[in-house]
């Protein structure tokens, strides 16, 4: 195969965060304390808002020592002990998991997010108020419009802070790597939908859930969606050889990619696959694939 194997060539491996830090006037960010091999250093949780009750976008994982990095990074940056609303971006567990955590310590706020009963159980037992794409939700001096960005997760909204032309991502778009579409409630065509709809918005920052901060969100964008474009012309031509299963195309594809990680690529492979599927570009019987 010719060409570049991969068009997003950065990796959460390695990148260090603060704890918490000041990004302008209305956005600071206190991290998740929940590393892993796909959050990078953790989940970023925002504070919005340029007065002394900001809101708390996301809460991440719920780790012990996240609610009291929360209130001292809440002193420092914004004065304050008090938050005046959660607001989430969907609802993985790294992202609703610190809200029981967040109300213990900060009192019985009000959780808004676009409702995943199945999953909505992560965030304990704080009833969520439904918000779906389109809502306006204000903090002191800071306005944010909900963008529905369904793929990684079917409940996924962006927030568009207006005042700033600035976008939280959640994990559509992340400051480092790329994401996954799990197989359960992701779908790589809308994932793909959803990517091209952030380019119809005038942005100048994206402010991710995991990693740093974007500041050419045009391009990172335009880079994530010609990486999956890669991506299944790669699929597409290892199936050119005849019938393959999920494995023997991850082989083929993932030369460059150790083979612990084989399995998360698997994963992607296969959100490839089922979206090829649905297109009628391939068809699969007992395991194995082959183009249609
Ligand atoms: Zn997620």
């Amino acid at each position: 195969m010719e060409g570049p194997r991969r068009i997003v060539t950065d990796s959460m491996f390695g990148i260090k965060l603060p704890d918490y830090a000041r990004y302008s006037s209305r956005v600071a960010f206190v991290l998740g304390q929940n590393p892993t091999m796909f959050t990078g250093p953790g989940t970023n949780t925002y504070l919005v808002g340029s007065g002394r009750r900001p809101l708390l976008l996301d809460t991440g994982a719920g780790v012990a020592v996240y609610a009291d990095l929360l209130a001292k990074g809440l002193a420092e940056l914004s004065h304050s002990r008090e938050l005046d609303k959660i607001v989430a971006t969907h609802g993985h567990p790294d992202h609703i998991g610190g809200v029981r955590q967040v109300r213990e310590k900060f009192g019985e706020l009000e959780v808004l997010k676009k409702p995943w009963p199945e999953r909505d159980a992560a965030a304990g037992a704080a009833p969520i108020t439904a918000i779906e794409s389109d809502a306006l939700i204000f903090a002191e001096g800071a306005t944010l419009r909900t963008v529905f960005t369904p793929g990684h997760a079917p409940d996924h909204l962006c927030y568009y802070l207006l005042e700033e032309r600035a976008l939280f991502t959640g994990d559509l778009v992340l400051g480092a790597g790329t994401t996954v579409i799990p197989e359960d409630g992701g779908d790589l065509a809308q994932y793909l939908d959803s990517l091209r709809l952030l380019l119809e918005i005038d942005l100048e920052t994206i402010y991710p859930a995991h990693g740093p901060v974007i500041r050419n969100p045009r391009h990172k964008i335009r880079e994530y969606i010609a990486h999956r474009e890669l991506r299944e012309n790669q699929v597409l031509d290892t199936l050119r050889q005849g019938p393959l299963d999920t494995m023997a195309i991850v082989k083929k594809i993932y030369t460059d990619v150790p083979e612990f990680l084989h399995q998360a690529a698997a994963s992607s492979v296969r959100s490839h696959l089922k979206k090829l599927l649905n297109e009628s570009a391939v068809v699969e019987h007992q395991g194995l694939w082959t183009l249609r």
